[in-house]
């Protein structure tokens, strides 16, 4: 088992925040962490594996 890559989770309203879970072993913190619900409209937000954007925000740089 390896620890899972950390990932972004963006919402619509504009609150993103970075998951990097030390293993795959999940404490109750951590399930906090990877809730994907946005805590400050309640909203559903996306993940987005931070590799991808890296690629997107250099896009964006041109
Ligand atoms: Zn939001």
């Amino acid at each position: 088992m390896v620890a899972p890559r950390p990932y972004k989770l963006k919402c619509p309203c504009g609150y993103s925040k970075i998951v990097a879970l030390k293993s795959d072993v999940l404490s109750p913190a951590d399930l906090m962490a990877v809730s994907s619900t946005c805590p400050k409209c309640g909203k559903a937000m996306q993940k987005v594996p931070l590799g991808l954007f890296g690629q997107i925000f250099r896009m964006f740089q041109k």
